[in-house]
């Protein structure tokens, strides 16, 4: 039965004073011995700490940062949270075998209660490896599912129902159901998105249908939270055959444009993966404002390719990073996915300069804030802006020398150097343990519940 593990229900923001960073990454770039004041869940002052404890007096809680590294909390956009319950269930087999013999049949028996317990599994991973915001998606029922999990959590995220042809008008009502339940809730910390799950899975009608549908709802719902679209799109190289002989459509020019040419595609639209874009695609994405998350983990693990970042970002387009589910990578840390990100287009393509340091944290961050239309509140460490902050430890061996920052983020930190977490003002992690969380009760939970559903032996 469906649990809520974190012992107490996400309570009013703290009054935080981060005191002394050895270094504060904002929004001006790195600094040191800076001191950031987080007041009702925003970023309310920045400098030394002498003069803000003068102009604002203490807080309720200090944390010395003097041997701490404080970022901008990470943005996973694109992720399957449910589907921690899957992570190395099946593991080096081929794509179809490995969709259709062992993860679409176990993911038949998973039940609602099973979408949250796997996504709670997945939140907590996220915040012990300093992400703060998590676009997910997969079922929705009203007796079990991510956006719940995400709101017990303390986590951001924008949470999604993915259709298909044969889930049609299952999925919009669904879908119109999460936005009723969760768009919007605790100012603006959960979300919901709609998402065809792709173009080879929804047919051009039932593509168009989805997208009058979110322009309703966001009339019905008002412009406070945009509701975004996302969606996968061309993750593997087959999809322009397979959509010409399920649909008899052309899309030949390439998926993104046949998007476009069917008026799906926009400024609203998160495209996850975009590996075997065309001209027309890169084109298309441009114009249309639409913007990527990168899921390069994942591609690699499911052979599906690299795509080319450095060209979509030298378009204009937003490139924002994910991890994937949990099934196909298997871990939810943006930190390696940072690190591959980076060291792919170096390695491809025979040059060091390629998607550097400062831009695979940028598409982590505030690339990510982007691309979720909220770079106005996150995405970096700014004044007024709300605080998502993860501090890192930085008196490690990993971490002595440490010449420059964004290097050390993205070449040299682990997931494990995460000391503590603040989402929307709130401290959730503190000395790399989740404040709140019953985590043995949730990990014994886990076990058990695979176990019932077969997917280990007994
Ligand atoms: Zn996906």
């Amino acid at each position: 039965l469906k649990k809520n593990y974190f012992s107490q229900p996400v309570g009013e923001p703290d009054s935080i004073l981060i005191s002394n960073a050895k270094i504060a990454l904002t929004e001006r770039g790195p600094e040191s011995r800076k001191s950031i004041l987080v007041r009702d869940r925003k970023i309310v002052a920045i400098g030394e700490r002498s003069d803000i404890v003068a102009k604002h007096g203490r807080a309720t809680i200090e944390i010395d940062s003097e041997n701490g590294i404080v970022i901008p909390g990470l943005i996973n956009n694109h992720c399957h949270m449910a589907m921690s319950l899957l992570r190395g269930y099946a593991e080096d087999l081929p794509l179809l075998s490995w969709l259709k013999d062992k993860v679409w049949p176990a993911e038949a028996r998973m039940s609602p209660s099973d979408y949250h317990l796997g996504a709670t599994l997945s939140a907590a991973e996220c915040l012990l490896s300093g992400t703060t915001c998590v676009t997910t998606i997969y079922f929705y029922d009203e007796s079990g599912n991510e956006a719940e999990a995400l709101y017990e959590s303390g986590l951001r995220g924008t949470a999604a129902h993915g259709i298909f042809d044969w889930t049609a008008d299952e999925g919009l009502k669904r879908t119109r159901d999460l936005v009723k339940s969760w768009h919007g809730k605790d100012g603006g910390r959960i979300r919901v998105a709609t998402s065809p799950h792709a173009p080879y899975s929804c047919s051009p009608t039932l593509l168009k249908k989805i997208e009058a549908h979110r322009k309703e709802l966001q009339k019905e719902y008002g412009d406070e939270y945009p509701i975004l679209n996302t969606i996968h799109l061309s993750e593997a190289p087959t999809e322009i055959a397979e959509i010409k002989s399920k649909y008899g459509a052309d899309a030949s020019r390439g998926v993104a444009a046949y998007l476009r040419s069917l008026g799906v595609l926009s400024r609203d639209t998160i495209a996850a993966h975009a590996i075997h874009l065309t001209e027309d695609d890169y084109l298309s994405l441009k114009e249309s404002g639409a913007s990527i998350a990168s899921c390069p983990i994942s591609n690699l693990k499911v052979g599906m390719g690299v795509a080319d970042l450095p060209r979509a970002m030298s378009e204009g387009i937003t490139v924002s990073l994910g991890t994937d589910g949990p099934a196909s990578n298997n871990s939810l840390d943006m930190f390696e996915t940072m690190k591959i990100a980076s060291l792919l287009q170096k390695g491809l393509k025979g040059d060091t300069t390629l998607f550097d340091s400062t831009q695979a944290f940028d598409a982590a961050t505030i690339q990510g804030a982007l691309s979720l239309k909220q770079s106005d509140s996150i995405g970096s460490i700014a004044l007024g802006k709300k605080a998502d902050i993860a501090i890192l430890d930085a008196s490690n061996v990993r971490s002595t020398p440490l010449y420059n920052v964004y290097g050390h983020l993205v070449f040299s930190a682990h997931a494990a150097d995460v000391k503590d977490v603040i989402v929307d003002g709130r401290i959730l992690v503190r000395d790399s343990r989740i404040l709140n969380l019953d985590t043995q009760s949730l990990l014994k939970d886990v076990e058990r519940r695979v176990a019932e559903l077969g997917f280990i032996a007994s």
